[in-house]
């Protein structure tokens, strides 16, 4: 990977690893809230980066990939600087929800505004923080509402330097999505700053499996960057990616009843193919759940009870080059 797209020029003398509380309005009482934040400042002058997690405050994997992350990142063996928000949706973490207390979601509310909503605000004091002027940037996600999704990244593949971060960060798929309007990847993108998304697993859980292939992807993108020169001892390398799916598509449940999955996440299905069925609560088979498009299923439903028009599986099709 080139990396003269990330590069910064000149020297600092010695690592250092902080860990402190950044101010951000009020609560109820009217004391501050605090965001969390880990800064880990390199021996030498490199990229710098952002890695966030918990946009969405009830999506808890990207929690434990920045806590091992930290762990294993020595700040004189790091070139250039590490900006980690463990949880960025402070006050969503708080009432262990997806959204805001206003039930506003964060993740549409970006660059944010220093006079707007509370969303906004701290959008707002996200953005001028970590986001503006960095080198590449990291979201963590993992899927709402009893959904399960399989690891992949998501991103704006027309930009070279998001496809060079989805390459190196190498997961089982990637995914061309622009993001919606006020999403961190949307606005970053625009802006000129590349910004990766990593979607995995469930919320409100803590998954080894995922946990560990996120872990191994930012420390491809690292490594690649030059920003780290080793590999750990036990963490999985993986494996190059050439291609990316350029859409996605919703299978949605064609009755109410009780809905058993049999395709898996990360399973190729072929248009057509059975997915699972829809039962009666006499346990009859009311109807068969069908592949409307040949692809690798991203994520499912993993709520039993459904009714028509319940998103059940989420298929990626139309496969490109990477290059
Ligand atoms: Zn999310």
């Amino acid at each position: 990977m080139s990396v003269n797209h990330f590069e910064r020029d000149g020297h600092t003398s010695s690592g250092s690893i902080s860990r402190r509380w950044l101010n951000f309005e009020q609560d109820y009482f009217g004391f501050p809230l605090q965001i969390p934040l880990i800064e880990i400042q390199g021996s030498s002058e490199g990229p710098h980066g952002v890695i966030l997690a918990g946009v969405h405050g009830d999506e808890l994997n990207g929690i434990q990939i920045i806590h091992a992350l930290t762990e294993m990142i020595a700040p004189e063996r790091l070139r250039g600087k590490l900006m980690l928000l463990p949880v960025a949706n402070v006050p969503g973490f708080l009432i262990q929800s997806r959204y805001m207390p206003d039930r506003r979601d964060l993740n549409r509310l970006f660059p944010g505004d220093k006079n707007g909503s509370e969303g906004s605000r701290l959008a707002h004091q996200i953005w001028k923080g970590f986001i503006e002027g960095t080198d590449f940037g990291i979201d963590l996600h993992s899927a709402s509402y009893s959904r399960w999704n399989f690891p992949h990244i998501r991103g704006n593949m027309r930009m070279e330097r998001v496809r060079m971060l989805a390459r190196s960060f190498g997961p089982p798929n990637v995914i061309h999505s622009q993001g919606v309007a006020g999403s961190l990847r949307k606005e970053a993108t625009r802006r000129g700053i590349p910004l990766i998304l990593f979607e995995a697993g469930q919320s409100n859980r803590f998954e080894r499996e995922v946990i560990d292939i996120g872990l191994s992807g930012i420390w491809s993108i690292l490594v690649d960057l030059e920003m780290i020169d080793f590999w750990p001892e036990g963490l999985h390398r993986p494996a190059p990616v050439s291609k990316y799916y350029r859409k996605t598509t919703w299978v949605r449940s064609p009755a109410g009843g009780l809905f058993i999955p049999r395709a898996k996440p990360g399973d190729l299905v072929k248009k057509g193919q059975n997915l699972g069925e829809v039962r009666s609560a006499f346990g009859e088979v009311i109807c068969d759940v069908k592949a409307e498009k040949s692809g690798s299923v991203l994520g499912f439903n993993l709520h039993p009870q459904v009714v028509p028009g319940r998103a059940l599986y989420h298929i990626a099709y139309d496969e490109a080059d990477l290059d």
